[in-house]
């Protein structure tokens, strides 16, 4: 059997690294040379906006996925209409527009922070009136690890935030003192089986995740049901195929929704070796049709993102737990370049090993 994969980044690694342990094979479309996926699957270079290509791209293929949100709908429906495009390209156009999203979430009785579309000077001037500062300036569109965005404070940071957007059609939304980040990694089967990995504890540096706690801390069984609920929601709204994540604001005993990603994620790397069975395997084993493996946690796990710059890889091997992931990417300030994971039965050891990882990866 062959998958497609739009996108050749260390999603479509990891992906093709668990297809590979079932004999499937992983065929990639990407414009870019020297893809973290080349050591493990076939590469074709070319546009995803490329008809020609994506026809090509398309023959032979059991199956198309994506490992990132914003390739284009229209390609997504062309493969779409050639072969099974999983998830549907509607989930890909909703998670592409954080105004759609908010919409969406809207309907299904989602929760997220208060918002309100700014697409001129004048609208941003009264989303400020009805929802108070501080709030979070985004672009509707292409914003990831916190690009696009921008906290105003106060009503003197307005005109500089909104010259920033060089007038790019945005949100406004309330900024949430929420007391911590989680997320909620579901699979759901071609037949509709759905399944939930526990809820993970999110922290980020600069905008870009560093660190996923799983299961979180103090995850009781009505947290976890919440944040199944939300996930199922999408799940069932979207007739989704695949790996779904869901980010998530905590506040008290609320769980506001932060943004949607329809693909595996960055907080669901854990599940290499934290989970009975991955997000990337389960992925593949959805789209493919086969039957899905337990999500259960194995023990306490961490994972950390390297960031920028690689630690010493001996270090990291010698702590006790842990595992390491490198994505062949060439070091550069920001870029990830791979992960840790560190797993083990006792919370407080596997806590300690995690910090001496962050230590090696240049702090927290
Ligand atoms: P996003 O790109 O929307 O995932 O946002 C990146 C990060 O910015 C989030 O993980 C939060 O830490 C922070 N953030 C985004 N939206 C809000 C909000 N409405 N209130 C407070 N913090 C936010």
């Amino acid at each position: 059997m062959i998958v497609g994969i739009l996108g050749g980044g260390q999603l479509a690694r990891m992906l093709a690294i668990a297809a590979r342990t079932l004999e499937v094979d992983c065929r990639i479309l990407d414009p870019q040379p020297e893809l973290p996926a080349a050591a493990v699957a076939t590469c074709v270079r070319g546009a995803y906006d490329d008809a020609a290509a994506l026809d090509r791209f398309a023959e032979g293929l059991d199956v198309v996925t994506y490992e990132f949100e914003n390739v284009p709908v229209a390609s997504a429906e062309r493969l779409a209409a050639r072969r099974p495009a999983l998830p549907p390209p509607a989930a890909l156009a909703v998670a592409q527009d954080r105004l759609a999203e908010k919409r969406f979430f809207g309907r299904l009785g989602i929760a997220t922070p208060a918002w309100a579309a700014v697409g001129s000077r004048a609208e941003l001037d009264a989303a400020v009136a009805r929802l108070g500062l501080p709030a979070v300036l985004k672009t509707r569109r292409l914003g990831y690890d916190g690009k696009g965005q921008i906290v105003l404070r106060a009503a003197a940071d307005v005109d500089a935030a909104w010259a920033a957007m060089d007038g790019a059609a945005c949100i406004l939304e309330a900024f949430v003192a929420f007391d911590r980040e989680l997320s909620i990694l579901a699979v759901r089967g071609r037949c509709g089986e759905t399944r939930f990995w526990p809820v993970v504890e999110n922290h980020h540096r600069a905008g870009i995740l560093r660190r996923s706690v799983a299961p979180a801390p103090r995850l009781d069984a009505r947290l976890q049901a919440a944040a199944e609920d939300v996930a199922r929601r999408v799940l069932d709204a979207l007739r989704y195929t695949g790996v779904l994540a869901v980010e998530l604001f905590q506040q008290g005993d609320r769980l506001l929704a932060n943004e949607m990603a329809p693909r595996v994620h960055n907080s669901g790397h854990w599940t290499i070796e934290g989970a009975a069975t991955s997000q990337f395997e389960n992925h593949v084993r959805a789209i493919l049709g086969l039957p899905l493996g337990d999500t259960a946690a194995v023990g306490h796990v961490a994972m950390v993102n390297l960031i920028g710059t690689l630690p010493d890889r001996a270090a990291v091997l010698a702590l006790p737990g842990a595992h390491l992931h490198l994505y062949g990417k060439t070091p550069r300030p920001g870029r990830k370049l791979g992960h840790v994971t560190v797993r083990g039965e006792d919370a407080a050891r596997v806590a300690a090993a995690t910090e001496r990882v962050l230590a090696l990866a240049g702090g927290t």
